[in-house]
């Protein structure tokens, strides 16, 4: 390990490249590309030490909803803080955590009526996937443990998460360690031939997997989506007409069907739950990162009565005994409560509507522009993709676009060669325009350099 001497002379990116091994990184790639010190936050902006400003176009990873160091936010947190700041959730629990099962339970209009918690999204998938195969050994059908998964599907990096994940830069090094899983046909509309509509692309797949499910129902627990937009999968995006279909397959052949919304659920998709787009009601409904409003880590797992009742039992084993130790964290379930409130006060929702217009027409020079393909844009996410034929060189690619745009003052992230933005819910109309064009620059500095 190299060893800094005297720490007051290292910068803070010297030092984090010393200590701090960040995720999803190769760390060697730092000798060239810029690590970003932050120490400031603001409404959608990030701040360096030197005070350079940075506009924070996918939301921190997706999870920051109306803005950093948000006024409401801060004010519910600081105040929960004063209560209580954690207290475990078996045997106890907290006004937050009543309030925010409440609150989710009945924004599913109670179809989806219980909440188990955890703290990152990971961890919400392998609680569904637990539920669904405990479920069915408590049921008398021990042999449905298989799961199927979609092409190009994303759900964390976690054993089992990983194994349901088809991504492959993810996934290869892991191989040995997953188990067996079913993995089916996306439905994603880029793979329409000429003259096929999304809705046919959504058709052909759902067949794909009715073919599956005919053979192999007797074998399967559970089916996992990602509603709409496969986001880690280069923003893949669907009709909702394929979960309509998925919906009824998986009522036919008595298997589960997990949407996994943390990345598309609130309020991201341009409803509060992307499942709302297609009107069904998954067995299990997953949300993390935008939940705590990008505060602070929380996840959870949404069920139905019918799960819920399945597990009821006087015998302890017949019980759901997962748990981790911060479970319903009461300062997360907070800052979440703080984010529903703000979207009913402030009919976010509504004025969504035009924020995605905004993003709309601060990308339409991206829909003329030859050298991309597939422009695409569900709510408030917006990609579009670089092709082939356009780039140099396709794996540093993400890399300099990442350079190019930090240079132009904006935080955008290309998986491989898709760009998108995925803002907070707080972009002026003027903020949104400075986007488009910044981002238009970046990619031209990056495709002709
Ligand atoms: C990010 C993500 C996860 C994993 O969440 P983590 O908090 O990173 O573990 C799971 N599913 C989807 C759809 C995601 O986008």
């Amino acid at each position: 390990m190299k060893v800094i001497s005297d720490p007051n002379q290292a910068t803070l990116v010297d030092r984090s490249l010393t200590a701090v091994w960040h995720p999803c990184t190769q760390m060697k790639h730092h000798e060239s590309f810029p690590l970003v010190a932050i120490t400031k936050g603001k409404g959608p902006w990030l701040y360096d030490e030197q005070g350079n400003a940075l506009l924070d176009c996918i939301s921190s990873w997706w999870t920051n909803l109306f803005g950093h160091s948000n006024p409401r936010i801060n004010q519910a947190i600081t105040e929960q803080l004063e209560k209580i700041e954690h207290v475990m959730l078996a045997g106890f629990t907290h006004p937050p955590v009543v309030e925010l099962s409440e609150k989710l339970a009945a924004l599913t209009k109670g179809n989806l009526g219980h909440v188990f918690y955890a703290s990152d999204g990971a961890s919400a998938v392998e609680i569904a996937l637990k539920m669904s195969h405990h479920f069915w050994q408590l049921n008398d059908k021990p042999k449905k443990k298989k799961f199927v998964c979609l092409e190009n599907g994303y759900h964390g990096e976690t054993l089992g998460a990983l194994a349901v994940t088809d991504v492959a830069i993810f996934r290869d090094a892991y191989g040995a360690l997953l188990q067996d899983v079913y993995t089916v046909a996306s439905p994603d509309a880029r793979k329409a031939k000429h003259g096929e509509s999304a809705e046919d692309v959504a058709r052909h797949a759902a067949q794909e997997l009715e073919q599956l499910f005919a053979k192999e129902h007797e074998h399967i627990a559970a089916m996992i989506v990602e509603p709409l937009v496969q986001c880690a999968g280069q923003m893949a995006m669907h009709s909702p007409e394929y979960l309509r279909l998925v919906k009824g397959l998986c009522e036919r052949y008595q298997i589960h069907l997990i949407a996994d919304e943390i990345a598309v659920g609130c309020g991201r998709s341009g409803k509060f739950f992307a499942c709302e787009h297609a009107e069904i009601w998954p067995d299990f409904l997953t949300l993390s990162k935008g939940i705590s409003g990008g505060y602070l880590p929380l996840s959870l797992c949404m069920t139905s009565d019918e799960i819920y009742r399945t597990f009821y039992s006087d015998q302890t084993k017949h019980g759901f005994l997962h748990s981790h130790s911060y479970t319903g964290n009461p300062l997360a379930c907070t800052a979440a409560l703080a984010c529903l409130e703000i979207f009913e006060t402030e009919k976010v929702l509504e004025k969504n509507i035009t924020r995605a217009q905004d993003l709309a027409n601060a990308f339409a020079w991206a829909k003329s522009d030859t050298r991309l393909e597939h422009w695409r844009q569900q709510g408030m996410i917006l990609a579009f993709d670089v092709k082939s034929s356009a780039l140099r060189n396709t794996n540093t690619f993400p890399r300099e676009m990442f350079a190019k745009s930090l240079a132009e003052g904006v935080l955008i992230r290309p998986i491989g060669n898709t760009i998108y933005v995925m803002p907070p819910y707080v972009l002026s109309a003027q903020e949104t325009e400075q986007m488009g064009a910044a981002v238009k620059r970046a990619l031209n500095q990056t495709l002709n350099d």
